[in-house]
């Protein structure tokens, strides 16, 4: 018996999981090295000491009723996971199974056992898991899932205080000329940094983060009003804001946002949508902007919406068509192209402008569509009247470029039409040709190379326009109607517009003039040097049948 007892003795202090005799009132009646080992302490300074002394505060709470239940025979045993504060202030997870004994002989006559297993390193491993289910890897910043729960704590924590939750939406400006132009390890780097600028900027409570490539969202907390959010917000884009470094060309990172703040009625998902919305609203202003949300941004984005839904049904219904307006050489007035403009006839509200709808389809992508059956329809009108020799002009957006391969289409529709390709002219806007990719860069030339003459549309309209010229595969120009409207003025608009006829002349491109609505506009255009010219003097973009042909 006494060898038993002995046995018994050994096993429990040598044993490799933890073991605690408790009584009644939980003081430590005897504990093993192992359970002492857990705490950081040798089992002599444990014994007699509470548990409640080692236990977490907010476990305790749920161990005394657990202890008690299980005075109370409620159960024989319990099993859970609790944490132990250790001698170096440290957490210590565990498991625990409890289990309560009677001694007929001793008093008290009760006691408890509990056998302790130290899991820290599974929990820890567990929460990595659970960072990594939460938070963005490349940045360390919160990621969607997190951030909608933060917003939804956030807007029900502040619904009935003076104060709520406002959120910033940003997104780089640019992001995709520096991954695509330096690289995605660039890109990821010039992220990482601004993560970091961001997390810097806010204050301790408000939530970072990163829901999209280059999508920014910030929780700010405890705000009054917009005039708050609009003071951080500006904080933190002047910290973005700073030159950086990234593979070795200096970079100026400037951020869109838009601002939305939580309304008593909101739901996270309409926070989040509003401030996206904002968003765009400030990137479609320009760049570096902030937007503030209100419910008219509401209403165009719905209406643009609308827009986007019926152009989707208009490509998949037949309902754009082709006008054309003639081009012609200045001194003949007769056409020596035309070009092709794209209309909408809508079932309800007539016949659509471009302008009315471009801009979104290129937000939508389906201006590449619309491209394609722009390019098919030009390349057929040069078939369908083989007495007309001259060229089509047709517009590309820059999102044609690139991946979506403009210079393919343009083979299709080249060899389907049996048209010449130098028939085929493509109009770029100086915007679009500025901001290009590698890819769109490759398909200008393979455009080129295929034979179709590159026309810089609204010359003069924008930045860079020279640069362009000089870098891109240019064969002719078309002078932006901002010229033409000042031809005649005796100074800069006419020495502009003389200046730039003689550069084109000089580099051998091709003249073209837009916009040309009277007969002096049309003899000083000649005077200075323009060779070809469209506008409404010449004839007005229409419907094929009313041009005449052939
Ligand atoms: P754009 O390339 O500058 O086309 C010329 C625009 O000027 C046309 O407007 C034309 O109607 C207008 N215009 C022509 N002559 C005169 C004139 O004497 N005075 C004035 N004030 N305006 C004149 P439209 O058809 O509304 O097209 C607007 C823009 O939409 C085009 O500008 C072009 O950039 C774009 N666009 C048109 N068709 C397409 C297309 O198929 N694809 C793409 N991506 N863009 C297109
Ligand atoms: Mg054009």
């Amino acid at each position: 018996m006494d060898d038993d007892a002995g046995l018994f003795r050994a096993t429990f202090h040598d044993s490799p999981i933890g073991i605690a005799i408790l009584d009644e009132v939980g003081h430590y009646r005897d504990v093993n090295r192992a359970f002492a080992h857990i705490l950081g302490l040798e089992p002599s300074e444990v014994v007699s000491r509470n548990f409640a002394e080692f236990t977490h505060p907010d476990d305790l709470p749920r161990d005394i009723e657990l202890l008690s239940q299980l005075a109370r025979k409620e159960f024989p045993y319990y099993v859970t996971q609790k944490r132990y504060l250790t001698s170096t202030g440290e957490v210590a997870w565990v498991r625990i199974t409890v289990t309560r004994i009677e001694d007929a002989v001793r008093t008290p006559s009760q006691y408890f056992i509990a056998q302790i297993e130290d899991v820290t390193e599974v929990r820890k491993a567990r929460e990595a898991l659970e960072q990594r289910a939460m938070y963005d890897a490349l940045t360390g910043l919160a990621n969607r899932a997190l951030l909608m729960d933060r917003i939804a704590a956030g807007l029900s924590s502040h619904a009935d205080r003076a104060t709520t939750v406002a959120l910033i939406f940003l997104d780089v400006d640019d992001f995709k000329m520096v991954n695509d132009s330096l690289g995605h390890e660039a890109g990821d780097h010039l992220l990482t940094i601004l993560a970091q600028r961001i997390q810097g900027a806010v204050r301790r409570g408000d939530t970072v983060a990163r829901i999209g490539g280059d999508e920014f969202v910030i929780l700010l907390e405890g705000v009054r009003g917009p005039g708050d959010a609009e003071a951080l917000a500006s904080v933190i884009t002047r910290a973005v804001q700073v030159p950086v470094t990234i593979s070795d060309h200096e970079v100026v990172p400037t951020v869109s946002a838009g601002l939305a703040v939580g309304e008593p009625d909101s739901t996270a998902e309409d926070l989040l949508r509003d401030a996206d919305t904002a968003m765009y609203s400030a990137k479609q202003s320009g760049h570096a902007r902030l937007r503030i949300y209100d419910t008219k941004l509401r209403e165009i984005a719905v209406s643009k919406l609308e827009i986007e839904e019926d152009l989707r049904k208009a490509l998949r219904e037949g309902e754009l068509r082709v006008a054309y307006q003639p081009v012609v050489n200045l001194l003949s007035r007769e056409a020596m192209g035309y070009e092709a403009l794209v209309r909408w006839s809508h079932p309800l509200r007539g016949e659509l402008l471009p302008e009315e709808f471009i801009a979104i389809a290129e937000q939508a992508n389906l201006v590449v569509a619309i491209g394609s059956l722009v390019t098919h329809e030009a390349c057929d009108f040069l078939a369908r009247h083989r007495s007309f020799a001259g060229k089509v002009f047709i517009n590309a957006s820059p999102k044609q470029l690139g991946t979506a391969s403009l210079a393919h289409t343009l083979e299709v529709a080249v060899s389907e039409s049996d048209v010449a390709p130098e028939r085929v002219c493509v109009e770029v806007g100086e915007a679009g040709m500025i901001r290009t990719s590698r890819a769109a860069d490759s398909d200008l030339d393979s455009i080129r190379e295929l034979g179709h003459p590159i026309i810089l549309d609204d010359f003069g309209s924008g930045s860079g326009a020279l640069a362009t010229i000089l870098d891109k595969p240019v064969s002719g120009i078309k002078l932006s109607d901002r010229f033409t409207r000042r031809l005649g003025d005796g100074a800069t608009g006419d020495k502009m517009s003389r200046g730039i006829a003689l550069l084109a002349n000089e580099l051998g491109l091709l003249a073209g003039i837009k916009g040309l609505e009277t007969e002096a506009q049309l003899a000083i255009a000649i005077h200075h040097g323009w060779t070809i010219g469209q506008g409404f003097l010449f004839g007005h973009p229409v419907h094929e049948a009313e041009l005449g042909l052939a």
